[in-house]
């Protein structure tokens, strides 16, 4: 019997940007009587069926984007005799749809790291359950994950979790729904112990995996204060003092060391915060801009953000303080006109952020806005090739809408080709290297307009375009230009670096200055 995990998709690049650190965690849940799970990440290259083999266990992990692909193998693997297992957010979400459309044996819901051992033990003798709860688990029970396992030389970033869930509720995002709004936040030894393993093996490019990085904000200890809620404010206070406390250990990595993240635009008020994350070499961070508007925050439930000259303000706050940013742009809101397109794309500039995605509004579930979606949908929703839009994963690839909302003012062709020319725009080959012009050696200025032309490719053209033979060049443009990139992104092996020592509370000067912000 074998444990194989599969991490489905549809196209395969044979270079990957970023590790799927899902099958890592889940290989070190997998206790050693099952012996080393076989890890297949089919970004990287397809499933070979052959290797499943009669009694064996397939955990397979989905998320909307690639759950038909997941049926798919899952309905594979049941056929040739295996327990299929499936787990992730879409599985969580419509348990049902595992089991009726993937071949499940098993649907795994919420966190997997501690139930995992379970589910394979009831395999292994024949008496799997058909739901399993995983829950949400508290973050000293997550897992470092076996990074023994990676091959090393097929991805140019790795990824580590330092905190779960969110205390935002952005109606488009279902983060907070399923990862729930009070942060789980690691202790700095656990995440530390991972990021020196992955920079031991030569990986300097790290992202910090998180829903949001900076899950305390200064606003929110000075309302517990005005509450005189005291315990509030030390339990605020106690994962503010954490986060700085990683960061101070983050700090003494080599210094080529880069590491990414997702954080709130609210960061831009916390200097400090971000003067730690710069010396911490966290050098970037997707920020969720969404709209430049004020109408088009207050659509999307996001209107802790700032717009217009303050917006551009905040993003330049991350920068002067050594933190570039990602900004993600939504369009497609109901309060967006022509004109929004053109005004998003000149913000972005002035803005002067590093990179940037403009996504079109998409209804997904476990969000808000989806259930407002299929609400008004109503009963009998249209359908293509013979599924309901509700369920519009399970629509064939080729026959998948580019948009599900009906705008107020603009059709679906407009939206989709005004946000094609935006980003043809903003990563045309003059305007990304006028960008990379904040980068000193030429080595990491040519890394920057491969990984901008890339992203570029990977995500506009596969996800927006409606001309499949642009998608299919796209995907072999990205195939052709990963691997170089994979070696700029790689360092030589560090096997004797030392773990940072410990960070003292007591003598931060960070808590200190926190004290004096509020
Ligand atoms: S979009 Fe970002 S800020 Fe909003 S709920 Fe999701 S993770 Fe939180």
């Amino acid at each position: 019997m074998r444990v194989h995990l599969i991490n489905p998709s549809e196209v395969s690049f044979g270079t990957a940007v970023i590790t799927p650190r899902w099958l890592y965690v889940l290989a070190a849940a997998t206790p050693a009587t099952f012996g080393d799970p076989c890890l297949v990440d089919e970004t990287l290259e397809a499933v070979d069926p052959d290797q499943i083999q009669p009694g064996d266990i397939v955990g397979i992990g989905i998320h909307t984007a690639n759950a038909l692909r997941g049926y798919k193998i899952g309905t594979m693997a049941r056929a040739r005799g295996a327990y299929v297992v499936f787990g992730g957010i879409h599985a969580t979400l419509y348990p049902n749809e595992s089991h009726e459309l993937g071949g499940a044996h098993v649907v795994v819901k919420g966190d997997g790291d501690v139930v995992w051992a379970k589910v394979l033990s009831d395999c292994s003798q024949g008496t799997p359950l058909h739901v399993y709860e995983g829950g949400r688990i508290e973050a000293s029970e997550f897992l470092p994950a076996r990074w023994d396992l990676v091959p090393r030389k097929s991805y140019m970033w790795a990824s580590v979790q330092t905190v779960r869930g969110c205390p935002k509720h952005c109606s488009f995002c279902s983060v907070w729904r399923t990862d729930g709004q009070r942060p789980r936040q690691r202790g700095s030894d656990a995440v530390i112990e991972e990021i020196v393993q992955l920079r031991r093996l030569g990986f300097r490019f790290i992202a910090l995996a998180d829903d949001n990085f900076y899950p305390v904000t200064l606003t929110d200890i000075s309302l517990a204060e005005a509450q005189h809620n005291t315990h509030r404010v030390n339990e605020l206070k106690a994962i503010r003092a954490e986060r700085f406390a990683l960061m101070a250990r983050l700090a003494q990595l080599p210094p080529d060391t880069i590491f990414f993240t997702q954080i709130t635009m609210e960061a831009a008020e916390d200097t400090d915060f971000l003067d730690a994350m710069n010396a911490a070499h966290i050098k970037g961070a997707l920020v969720g801009v969404e709209s430049v508007t004020p109408a088009g925050l207050k659509d999307v439930y996001k209107e802790f953000n700032a717009s217009g000259a303050d917006l551009v303000e905040q993003l330049r706050t991350f920068r002067r303080h050594g933190v570039y940013v990602l900004g993600s742009f939504i369009f497609g809101l109901p309060s967006d006109r022509p004109e929004t397109f053109q005004a998003t794309a000149l913000a972005a500039a002035q803005a002067e952020v590093a990179f940037a995605q403009f996504v079109t509004l998409t209804p997904y579930p476990g969000t808000v806005d989806f259930n407002r979606w299929e609400k008004d949908l109503g009963a009998s929703p249209i359908q293509i090739g013979g599924v309901p839009i509700t369920r519009r994963w399970l629509i064939p690839q080729g026959l998948r809408p580019k948009l599900y909302w009906t705008h107020p003012t603009m059709s679906a062709e407009e939206i989709r080709k005004n946000t094609q020319d935006v980003w043809d725009t903003f990563y045309s080959l003059k305007s990304v290297w006028l960008r990379s012009r904040f980068i000193k050696s030429m080595r990491a200025r040519l890394a920057f307009v491969l990984i901008s032309k890339i992203y570029r490719q990977m995500y506009a053209d596969t996800g927006i375009s409606t001309d499949s033979a642009r998608v299919s060049r796209s995907a072999q443009w990205v195939r052709w230009l990963a691997k170089p990139c994979q070696r700029l992104f790689a360092a030589p092996e560090m096997p004797h670096l030392k773990l940072p020592e410990v960070w003292s509370a007591s003598t931060s000067a960070k808590e200190t200055s926190c004290e004096l912000a509020n």
